[in-house]
């Protein structure tokens, strides 16, 4: 077919969710700009993908534990059955609607990541500047065709232009998760603050390196695998400790939470934040936070959690933030400074710690192969897609 294309994809006919895993490289139709056929291509771009990053989400849905409603309720309403997934991206425009030259500036040629929320600029909170939290939003990926393809169609507005002569490629297509990271860590204010980062996964080892850059005075993380210890140890932790792996039990982990006061002088920190979203772990971040400290939630589990010991958040006044996607576009730019800073350095910590210099976590587009590729992911705290652009 002239008019399609390769992309990983996932299939609700070829893949049942509950029997299958992975992503399948399959034939899709390739996107096209036409204004005469749909006006909202006015304001589309359409984009070569050069890198692409592979969220955690994208692991959830490759090994089918998360998503499923959302993925599966866009197809229904787009009355088809395959979905492109992929949301982290650094492309280069190739086609641009009349609007999004006229009104957003973007051209053919230009190098853009995008945000991964569209927001619908409309709802309550868009109208008051909260497009992050947006009611009627889509997550390019999940919701919406995402870009582990060879095009992808995105509105202007989603688009943030990226300079490749201070950002490379591979770091500038993580730009998406590292905000995440930014995000926690410009929640509250962490200047001369301890701090603990409890679960040092992809977004938990961004994070530590941002609270440093961000002014915090000790760092402590929490990790249990110890090659992320040691990644956590590189980006600036100024100790890694083990949690008690308590299974399923909801329970905090004595042990750890004393250590980390002591490690306070008997204090507690000034600000916890909670990265991995497993029960124990919450309780960890709460109970090793100082009375009228902050804990900052990011991990997500889906279901219940229990909250130990509830009165001492008020008694000890703890404050409770969650943190959701990025503040469209104020962490984007952020996270501009942040990388293309080189004092601190975070842009080559990110390639050389996370992306361990491109070995063994590049995986090229037209090499696609699904064992390979899970031994991949599951190695490395995050994989770029090279689609050889
Ligand atoms: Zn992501
Ligand atoms: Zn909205």
């Amino acid at each position: 077919m002239a008019d399609s294309m390769l992309a990983l994809t996932y299939s609700r006919e070829t893949d049942p969710w509950e029997t299958t895993t992975g992503l399948r490289k399959s034939e899709v139709e390739r996107p096209v700009l036409d204004e005469s056929k749909d006006y909202h291509d006015r304001s589309n771009v359409l984009i070569q993908p050069m890198m692409t990053g592979f969220c955690g989400s994208d692991r959830g849905i490759w090994f089918r534990s998360a998503f499923k409603d959302m993925i599966f309720g866009s197809l229904d309403r787009e009355k088809k059955s395959t979905r492109v997934i992929g949301h982290e991206l650094l492309g280069k425009v190739v086609a641009v609607g009349t609007d999004a030259k006229r009104t957003y500036g973007i051209d053919v040629d230009d190098v853009v990541s995008t945000e991964s929320h569209i927001v619908c600029g409309a709802c309550y909170q868009c109208r008051i500047g909260d497009t992050h939290v947006c009611a009627d939003d889509k997550i390019i990926g999940i919701s919406q065709d995402g870009c582990f393809s060879e095009l992808v169609k995105l509105p202007a507005k989603a688009l943030w232009r990226t300079n490749l002569d201070k950002i490379r490629p591979e770091v500038a297509a993580v730009q998406e998760p590292f905000g995440n990271a930014v995000h926690a860590c410009t929640k509250v204010n962490l200047r001369g603050k301890r701090v603990a980062i409890v679960g040092c996964g992809t977004i938990g080892l961004f994070a530590v390196a941002i609270a440093r850059a961000m002014g915090a005075n000790y760092v402590i993380g929490v990790e249990p695998m110890e090659n992320h210890a040691e990644m956590a140890r590189r980006l600036g932790a100024d100790v890694v400790l083990t949690p008690e792996m308590s299974g399923k039990s909801h329970a905090s982990d004595k042990e750890l939470t004393d250590r980390i006061r002591k490690l306070t002088d008997g204090v507690g920190v000034d600000v916890a934040l909670e990265m991995t979203g497993v029960n124990s772990s919450v309780n960890n971040a709460l109970r090793c936070v100082r009375r009228g400290g902050d804990v900052i939630l990011f991990g997500l589990k889906s279901g219940d959690a229990v909250i130990e010991n509830f009165d001492r958040l008020i008694v000890d006044g703890i404050s409770l933030h969650s943190v959701i996607g990025r503040r469209i576009f104020e962490t984007w730019h952020i996270t501009r400074h942040l990388l293309e800073s080189r004092d601190p350095n975070i842009h080559d910590l990110v390639w050389e710690v996370i992306l361990n210099r491109g070995e063994g976590t590049m995986v090229n587009f037209s090499d696609f192969e699904p064992a390979a590729f899970e031994k991949a992911i599951k190695t490395f705290p995050k994989v770029v897609i090279r689609h050889g652009v």
